[in-house]
């Protein structure tokens, strides 16, 4: 039992000396994988200067694509969207920083591409609602619950950046 408590004490400690302990949970979509827009992806958050902690590229299980959207489970366009996401493989990220939620939902634009700005993921690669390219958690909450949906714990990266003090205060 102390034990326990001794270990979520230390990652509370290393999180905080990192002055940020927000995740979310990024990922490049079938289709991006396919269009080669993995780098350019992977490019624009670490440009931005937050840290990666979590990275992979797999096949997704499709209990697992359902899992992931429990929450559209009742929209028309479900079963297509887990058919989307299953069809070929995609790019797991967790990604860390102050205010990464949202930041990350800026970086990647609107759900619909035709709509989401110039210069944001989607309103530069996308045409499509049903083929836009990347995922981004929408809340802190959701972001460490998809990061422990998609990553095992020890698929996580604890580790310090030395570009840090350039990055911040
Ligand atoms: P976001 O991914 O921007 O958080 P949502 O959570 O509303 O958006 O939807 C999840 C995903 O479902 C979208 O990214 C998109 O791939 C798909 N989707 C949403 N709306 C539609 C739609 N009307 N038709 C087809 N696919 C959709």
């Amino acid at each position: 039992k102390d034990g326990k408590r001794g270990r979520s004490m230390r990652v509370a400690v290393i999180r905080d000396s990192s002055g940020g302990s927000e995740r979310t949970y990024v990922m490049v979509k079938p289709d991006g994988v396919q269009r080669g827009l993995v780098g350019e992806i992977i490019s624009r958050f670490e440009r931005k200067g937050f840290v990666l902690k979590g990275l992979k590229l797999w096949q997704t299980p499709e209990e697992l694509a359902q899992n992931h959207y429990f929450e559209l489970k009742e929209k028309p366009f479900y079963p297509k969207l887990v058919k989307y996401i299953i069809s070929g493989p995609v790019v797991c990220m967790a990604w860390e920083g102050p205010g990464v939620v949202a930041s990350a939902r800026k970086l990647i634009g609107v759900t619909n591409p035709l709509q989401a700005e110039p210069g944001t993921i989607r309103g530069d690669f996308g045409i499509e609602v049903g083929r836009n390219v990347v995922h981004g958690s929408d809340s802190p909450e959701n972001g460490e619950r998809e990061i422990a949906l998609w990553f095992k714990d020890s698929e996580l990266v604890e580790w310090e950046q030395c570009i840090t003090p350039w990055l911040r205060e």
